[in-house]
């Protein structure tokens, strides 16, 4: 503790929070938010945890021209008997460090960045709301701020993180998505960025997800960018297929994201002795799959929706509807075994989730 000493400024005019039933993804924000500096030579200083409020940036900013920028996202849940829960937070900022290598961001302490997320959801425990399905979303990033114009790494950064009250991802219960396969525009090649949390890609996605939903598709199934051929993932979801038994994911091949979802699921699977692969899976694949009846369910993994079942595809001319639309059998057992985990209802051998107190402690240990 005495190690990280974050300076606390307590908010004097705290919001009006709103109700649980209102909630909207990403749209209301705490009372505070933390802050670390970076400047070269002196390294990550000035950890501080203030009133949420706007930041001033100097409009030659690095992040805006250049987009040097990482980002991460969690989740912290409030139990029945009122603890805080958090579900594997060592792992995203373990990824946060995987980005920043990526981008040519400098490193940051793990372990600082725990105790300030632990301190700022102290901080701001009021927030997190306590109805069926609801949490707390995290959104720890990092920008680029030294204000000069040039190609080059920033000399300078600011870390900040960012939490919102956000509601059950399914107001009506968990239930499938039309996905829209991209066979023009691509998101990310080996070699490129697509395996951090940077915004580039984001943006990069953005004109085929607008098409997709203008098409009646909520999200867009990325095919790989050089072949257009070979299955990626969705939005910002990893993707799982059931095939005759065998549940197939993507490997993490250099251009997908190693979701902790993903790397979770894929742990349940085998721990419940259901065959499972990752490796390289085409269009073709699961479209015979489809046409031959043994392509039983799809699914989505990412930390927002945490699952979403796949209900129709659409890869060119071919439509294909799985598992009559419906939510699979195996999707929902998902579902409800990690969300169960995540709200401390359902047991947890895994030792995933870290309950938050004056220390961050295995909830089941
Ligand atoms: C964040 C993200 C995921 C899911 O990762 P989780 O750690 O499971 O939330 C998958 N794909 C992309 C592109 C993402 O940004």
């Amino acid at each position: 503790m005495t190690a990280h000493s974050i300076h606390i400024e307590k908010t004097t005019n705290p919001k009006q929070k709103p109700a649980s039933n209102q909630l909207v993804f990403g749209k209301y924000f705490t009372d505070h938010m933390f802050i670390l500096d970076y400047e070269e030579g002196k390294g990550w200083h000035s950890a501080r945890i203030v009133p949420y409020q706007p930041i001033t940036l100097d409009p030659a900013a690095r992040v805006f021209h250049y987009g040097q920028t990482v980002f991460e996202g969690l989740k912290a849940y409030l139990t029945a008997d009122e603890k805080v829960l958090l579900f594997r937070p060592e792992q995203n900022f373990k990824r946060l460090n995987r980005s920043n290598e990526r981008i040519s961001i400098p490193a940051l302490d793990e372990e600082l960045a725990l105790e300030a997320l632990r301190q700022l959801i102290v901080t701001d425990r009021d927030w997190i709301p306590n109805e069926e399905g609801t949490s707390l979303y995290i959104r720890p990033f990092i920008i680029a701020t030294q204000a000069s114009l040039g190609v080059s790494p920033s000399l300078q950064y600011q870390f900040m993180i960012i939490m919102s009250p956000v509601g059950a991802y399914y107001a009506e219960g968990i239930h499938p998505v039309k996905i829209y396969v991209e066979s023009d525009y691509v998101r990310a090649v080996k070699g490129g960025t697509g395996v951090a949390k940077t915004a580039g890609n984001y943006a990069a996605g953005l004109k085929a997800q607008e098409e997709a939903t203008s098409k009646g598709y909520s999200q867009v199934l990325w095919l790989d960018g050089i072949h257009r051929k070979y299955i990626e993932e969705v939005g910002s979801m990893n993707v799982f297929f059931k095939i005759s038994g065998t549940v197939v994911t993507p490997a993490l091949n250099g251009s997908i994201l190693d979701g902790i979802t993903r790397n979770s699921i894929l742990q349940l699977l085998r721990h419940w002795n259901i065959p499972v692969e990752e490796r390289q899976l085409s269009i073709d694949e699961i479209y015979e799959a489809y046409s031959n009846n043994t392509l039983e369910e799809a699914f989505g993994t990412g930390t927002a929706a945490v699952i979403s079942p796949v209900g129709q595809l659409l890869w060119n001319d071919h439509q294909m509807i799985i598992n009559e639309g419906k939510t699979g059998e195996l999707s929902k057992k998902l579902y409800d075994t990690l969300t169960g985990i995540q709200k401390g209802e359902v047991e947890d051998p895994f030792g995933w989730m870290v309950e938050v107190t004056d220390q961050l402690v295995r909830a089941n240990g």
